[in-house]
């Protein structure tokens, strides 16, 4: 509770980067937010840096030249070096960034770092004229940006303020509140549609389809202004039967100007899995080609769908 007389602290959020000059997220040049932290856990994820809400610190081995200053400057004893065996513990690692300040070669990376509301916005307003120019403005992707809901709003009221448009990218599980939050202030919605079928999308993402559809047939009742997006995996999302049930969701909804954008899968990410020692789970799966997106887009499109592939 905050005394009388006392400001509460401003909300903060881990923010993984905030990308400029981005035009697949969203109308016009956009600068992307990218927050830490995701409900979901898909297997094709391209940005593993993104599933904790923490602070991480990466390792890129091929960068390494196993000097031995990072071992010396961790006070946590997290770092064991030597040629071949050079790892992060951690369970020891408390992210504190000296070992990445330290590090003359670049091989440490420090994924994640508390901002502010006001930080943020330094940042993205300094595109402005890119943005006026271009009907562009912010977007919030991540991880899943409506896990910090009142970061969110906070920071659209401002671009709301400069005439800024707003974007969120979700994966569409988030609690109802905090989507009443932001609709107030959110020009458009980037909505992940993966898998309908509720076991599948827990086989692949961890968690059920549910609430994910239930938030989804919840926006467009509110007529706001979405475009669903589905990752091009294939064998695992482009099955006929995802696409007849992702159809029928769609058009289910009565919506008529609802619009389907497909995101072909690729491998790169696989770097950041590595840095991060973590699995990468899709070593047997090809990226999705053009002609694979070509012939799923036609099939949406004969389904009934308004379909575009993202480049
Ligand atoms: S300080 Fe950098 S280059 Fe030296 S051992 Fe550590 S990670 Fe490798
Ligand atoms: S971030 Fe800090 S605790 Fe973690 S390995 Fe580097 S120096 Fe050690």
């Amino acid at each position: 509770m905050t005394g009388a007389g006392k400001k509460a602290a401003p909300p903060r959020a881990v923010i993984t980067n905030i990308q400029g000059f981005s035009i697949h997220d969203g109308p016009g040049i956009r600068t992307v937010v990218f927050f830490k932290g995701c409900p979901l856990a898909c297997r094709w994820c391209a940005n593993p840096e993104c599933l904790s809400p923490e602070p991480q610190i990466g390792f890129i081995e091929t960068l390494c030249t196993d000097c031995g200053e990072c071992s010396q400057i961790c006070a946590e004893g997290a770092i064991r070096g030597g040629k071949g065996v050079h790892r992060i513990d951690y369970s020891r690692c408390t992210s504190c960034g000296d070992c990445v300040d330290g590090c003359g070669y670049g091989a440490l990376v420090r994924y994640g770092e508390s901002m502010t509301v006001p930080d943020v916005w330094d940042i993205v307003r300094r595109d402005k004229m890119f943005y006026d120019s271009s009907g562009g403005g912010v977007t919030v992707s991540g991880g899943e940006p409506l896990l910090r809901a009142g970061f969110v709003r906070e920071l659209f009221e401002l671009c709301r303020q400069e005439r800024i448009d707003t974007c969120i990218e979700t994966c569409g599980l988030a609690a109802r509140d905090a989507l009443v939050e932001v609709i107030p202030v959110t020009d458009h919605f980037l909505f992940d549609l993966k898998l309908i079928d509720p076991k599948l999308h827990k086989t692949y993402t961890g968690q059920s389809s549910g609430i994910i559809l239930e938030n989804a047939a919840f926006l467009m009742e509110r007529g706001v202004d979405i475009v669903f997006r589905q990752p091009l995996v294939p064998a695992i999302t482009d099955t006929v039967e995802n696409m007849e049930a992702t159809a029928a969701f769609l058009k289910g909804s009565g919506k008529k100007d609802v619009s389907l954008e497909l995101m072909p899968y690729h491998r790169m990410g696989r770097g950041k899995y590595r840095a991060l020692d973590m699995r990468y789970l899709m070593d047997g799966t090809e990226a999705a080609g053009n002609e694979r997106a070509e012939a799923v887009k036609k099939a949406y499109i004969d389904l009934g769908v308004r379909c575009t592939i993202s480049r």
